[in-house]
């Protein structure tokens, strides 16, 4: 059975103390909301990993994640943050491939594959990001896009490897714009990335995979989105950073 995931993606924002207020307020709000096979997560900035996994002790439904980390296990790399760094914080998971460490930093398939490797080497749980820009989408080359970073990125992977992903479905044309595709487009493309698994491991593998949509979700269109049958849950953006915004997305799996 695959897991409801609400991940909240809090980007570059929040200094130390209104992420641990934020955190405080979150875990105390959803504690009680996090049932059965669903989890909630928080990725900050790497500032915050530590404090957050100490508040979110006991609580085996709030997870903690970072937003990247380094392929190289450690060595010279100036300002940089290893895997290894970010597991030893008490974090469980990390965002690689987003579309704005895609866009901002070079990110490619290639790195991203050898940032996905050393992330499971040292135990944390990659949360996969994919999706197509508004020119891609229009002039139809999505799909094939899609399953290009998929194949690229984490198609290497053993199965049992692969257990550990989860995948977020971000088009770029919906993160932050307040644009987000609906409930039709988005199923349309997590149903063609669940496929996309079973033809490369199994269909078990694909049933077991979580598949989150990321792009200007929010609690109004959150229960639409979420009620499509190959959508898991959702990275939020914006919304994660308002704790009662971020409950009430949580609470759509009640
Ligand atoms: P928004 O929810 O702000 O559109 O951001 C989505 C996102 O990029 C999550 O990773």
């Amino acid at each position: 059975m695959r897991k409801k995931i609400v991940a909240g993606n809090w980007k570059m924002n929040l200094d130390y103390s209104e992420g641990l207020s934020l955190f405080s307020e979150i875990v105390n709000m959803v504690k009680d909301e996090v049932t059965g096979d669903q989890i909630a997560v928080v990725c900050s900035p790497f500032i915050h990993l530590h404090s957050l996994a100490q508040l979110a002790k006991g609580y085996d439904k709030v997870a903690i994640g970072a937003q990247n980390a380094h392929q190289a296990e450690s060595g010279a790399y100036t300002g940089e943050t290893s895997a290894k760094m970010v597991k030893s914080t008490g974090a469980e998971y990390v965002i690689l491939g987003h579309s704005e460490r895609r866009q901002y930093f070079g990110e490619n398939n290639e790195l991203l594959a050898a940032k996905t490797d050393t992330a499971l080497k040292n135990g944390l749980k990659p949360i996969f990001c994919i999706g197509e820009t508004l020119e891609e989408r229009e002039t139809e080359v999505h799909f094939s896009l899609i399953q290009t970073q998929l194949e690229e990125g984490v198609f290497h992977l053993s199965t049992e490897q692969f257990a550990q992903i989860v995948l977020a479905y971000e088009p770029v044309w919906a993160i932050g714009t307040g644009k987000t595709a609906t409930a039709g487009q988005a199923q349309e493309v997590h149903a063609f990335i669940r496929n996309a698994i079973a033809e490369k491991y199994n269909q078990q593998v694909a049933d077991d995979t979580s598949i989150l949509y990321g792009g200007s979700a929010n609690p109004k269109n959150a229960s639409e989105l979420f009620s499509q049958p190959d959508i898991d849950g959702g990275l939020i953006g914006g919304a994660s950073l308002k704790s009662r915004d971020f409950l009430d997305i949580v609470k759509v799996f009640n």
